[in-house]
């Protein structure tokens, strides 16, 4: 097992830790680490884009010439995660981008930058998830929000009335950061797809 944490920018290392984690705990062998390179590509069997700034991370993704070439292989299938900045990544449609930000548009939903507003910028909230009983601290900061799904896609994650995760096939979506947390819960979640 190969799997790509998306390291050009953003909280890559501790989505790296927290995956090795997860990993020794469901006794799988393999390797993690910060995906940078057209070379790294090869033999990938899943990829995390973690949080940080979705503009920077897609002009990042556009110079070194990775964009075209990831999002055909999430829509090929590849089991992919995104985190915050990662979601905005995914979504199809974004409220509130830079002119000319593009996401891989794979996730059939409509997402808002920095939609909780200045003042509460980066918070903490239990977060319910659908497939586990026990509440999940989500770390919120300068997230988006998910102003609107359809198509194949799931709920996965509230925050009270609020959908803040979603999946659709092989593609998981949250806006908040469960690499910021101990609970490795949504790692393990997103590992058991790729077996
Ligand atoms: N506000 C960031 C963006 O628009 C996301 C923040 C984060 O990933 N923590 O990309």
């Amino acid at each position: 097992m190969r799997i790509g944490v998306l390291g050009l920018q953003g909280a890559v290392s501790e989505h790296i830790e927290a995956l090795q984690r997860a990993m020794r705990e469901l006794n799988l062998e393999g390797e993690v680490f910060a995906l940078k390179r057209r070379e790294d590509l090869d033999g990938l069997s899943g990829l995390i884009i973690p949080g940080g700034e979705s503009t920077t991370i897609f002009k990042l993704l556009s110079r070194n010439g990775l964009f075209e070439t990831l999002r055909e292989l999430i829509l090929d299938g590849l089991p992919v995660m995104g985190t915050c900045a990662g979601l905005i990544m995914l979504a199809k449609e974004i409220e509130g981008g830079i002119e000319g930000q593009r996401s891989f548009q794979v996730l059939d939903i409509r997402v808002g930058r920095n939609a909780y507003g200045r003042q509460v910028d980066s918070f903490e909230a239990c977060v319910k998830l659908s497939f586990d009983e026990r509440p999940f601290k989500g770390v919120f900061i300068r997230a988006p929000r998910i102003l609107g799904l359809w198509g194949e896609v799931k709920p996965i994650a509230f925050l009270g009335d609020e959908v803040v995760g979603v999946e659709a096939g092989k593609v998981l979506g949250l806006t908040f950061h469960p690499e910021l947390t101990d609970d490795l819960t949504l790692h393990r979640y997103f590992l058991r797809r790729l077996i």
